[in-house]
């Protein structure tokens, strides 16, 4: 009987046990977005929209989605979760160790083909992790942060290879949507032009490829694989820093792309000049198209953006709790995202209204969590490297301008990324009053909104410290 069942309707079973035991919220929230994918042998493997996903339902609903799969597949059902992989900067994937096997990213890049049975020998036959669908030029919101970046993406996707645009490098720190951005040029190419052969994939798979391309007497069909592709997107070059082999080898299939007219699209998290450890002909390769940067969203493109996910959503949300989350999370659209997803979630889980009280509390969640993992001492040591001072002047009485500017800095950081009062920080500062504190909070705030090269400045050491936090 097993056998006869489609993991659609498998799983559409058990959906229909699970529905009747929660609430409409919580299973329009987390159990809607699943997809089946296969059934064999009593095992089902379903698809989820992010990793988070798989340890909410496997927190939470374990016993549920166990009960409802043993009535309708039998008592060996077994559930395997796979993740539509999400590449972070800097985010260390589970290991295979901890996860279900089909949790662990993938080693090989997303690659998207339309008609297997045309592909061409060097082209894997590997299942084909397609693009993030959610990853469009619809669902993503313009704003002056962004409107460039998305500007040189719309012109690359109605012609690519064909622009001078070429190749297509964005930056800028993290969560700010390079990677939403980059696929949604993609999955434009593809709904236009379906036997393109678009290929994703990050700094980090690529290396691996390659070392396990030298490793198995692989090298030819690596080549081939790259060499034939009619877009290519590289996510988080930043990665291929200080891996000499895998950029020498990057470095020849860029230029036979290029020089073939073929699009490349690059992600980085700083401007590809500012990279260490990457080669120089490389730098000067990446710098021969366009290079756009992504700055954080201000105010009214995060209400939108607010908006836009809680519609695609299904979920009324008040305008207090629209504003106060625009309010509050500024550097970062992922942690917005999270901090709403998390919101619906303490919502639907403890049957309680969305309001600005419930934000509050989920806010408090994850600004205890961010601010715990950075020191004063992380900030005074990436502030007065970015300024190439000594990190002692910081704490000293020395009243030189520059000097004095970097602490400033340094104290407006400490305000904003640690969880530790004007006094605890001044006494940091060479026991400094909390007034002196203050007064450089205000004063950098100020300077950020107003002027450009302290805007940079901070957002650059941001950037850093970010990285270190992760
Ligand atoms: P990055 O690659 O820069 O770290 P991502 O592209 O992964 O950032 O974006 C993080 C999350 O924020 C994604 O879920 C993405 O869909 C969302 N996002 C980023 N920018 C926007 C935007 N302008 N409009 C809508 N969603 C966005
Ligand atoms: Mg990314």
């Amino acid at each position: 009987m097993i056998d006869t069942l489609s993991p659609e309707v498998a799983w559409d079973n058990c959906l229909r046990i699970i529905r009747d035991n929660i609430n409409p919220l919580t299973f329009k929230t987390w159990f809607e977005p699943i997809k089946p994918v296969r059934l064999d042998n009593s095992q089902l493997t379903i698809q989820v929209p992010h990793q988070f996903f798989y340890e909410w339902l496997e927190e939470h609903y374990y016993a549920l989605i166990q009960k409802s799969l043993e009535s309708v597949i039998g008592p060996n059902a077994k559930l395997v979760y796979r993740a539509v992989v999400e590449e972070e900067p800097g985010v260390k994937h589970p290991r295979p160790a901890d996860l279900p096997p089909e949790l662990a990213p993938s080693p090989f890049p997303q690659v998207r083909v339309n008609t297997p049975q045309e592909q061409p020998r060097q082209q894997r036959p590997q299942e084909t992790t397609v693009l993030n669908p959610r990853y469009t030029f619809e669902s993503f919101v313009k704003g002056e942060s962004n409107q460039f970046a998305c500007a040189a993406c719309l012109a690359v996707a109605n012609n690519p290879g064909t622009t001078s645009f070429n190749p297509l490098v964005l930056y800028g720190g993290v969560g700010l949507g390079k990677t939403h951005l980059m696929q949604a040029v993609g999955n434009f190419i593809l709904a236009r032009q379906s036997h393109k052969k678009v290929v994703y994939t990050s700094s980090d798979r690529f290396t691996i490829e390659f070392v396990e391309a030298i490793q198995n007497d692989r090298m030819h069909e690596f080549t081939n694989f790259y060499r034939n592709v009619d877009v290519l997107m590289v996510d988080d070059i930043q990665f291929f820093s200080g891996k000499e082999k895998t950029q020498d080898n990057f470095f020849h299939t860029f230029n036979a792309l290029h020089q073939a007219g073929k699009q490349i699209i690059l992600t980085c998290d700083r401007p590809p000049k500012e990279l260490k450890g990457v080669d120089d002909r490389l730098i000067s390769r990446f710098q021969c198209g366009l290079t756009t940067d992504i700055q954080p969203p201000d105010y009214e493109t995060r209400i939108a953006i607010l908006q836009l996910k809680s519609q695609t959503e299904g979920i009324d949300l008040p305008s207090d709790v629209v504003e106060y989350l625009a309010r509050n999370i500024t550097s970062n659209i992922r942690e917005l995202e999270g901090c709403l997803i998390s919101l619906i979630a303490h919502a639907s889980l403890e049957g309680r209204e969305l309001s600005v009280e419930l934000a509050q509390k989920v806010l408090q969640n994850v600004a205890m969590v961010r601010k715990a993992q950075l020191s004063i001492q992380d900030i005074q040591k990436v502030v007065s490297a970015h300024f190439q001072i000594n990190e002692d002047l910081l704490l000293e009485k020395t009243r030189k301008q520059e000097i004095a500017y970097a602490r400033q800095i340094a104290m407006y950081l400490c305000k904003e990324l640690t969880s530790h009062s004007l006094k605890t920080i001044g006494m940091h500062f060479g026991g400094r009053d909390h007034s002196t504190v203050i007064h450089a909070v205000q004063t950098i705030k100020l300077l950020v909104s107003k002027d450009d090269h302290t805007h940079r400045s901070v957002e650059s050491i941001r950037r850093q410290l970010n990285f270190m936090s992760q």
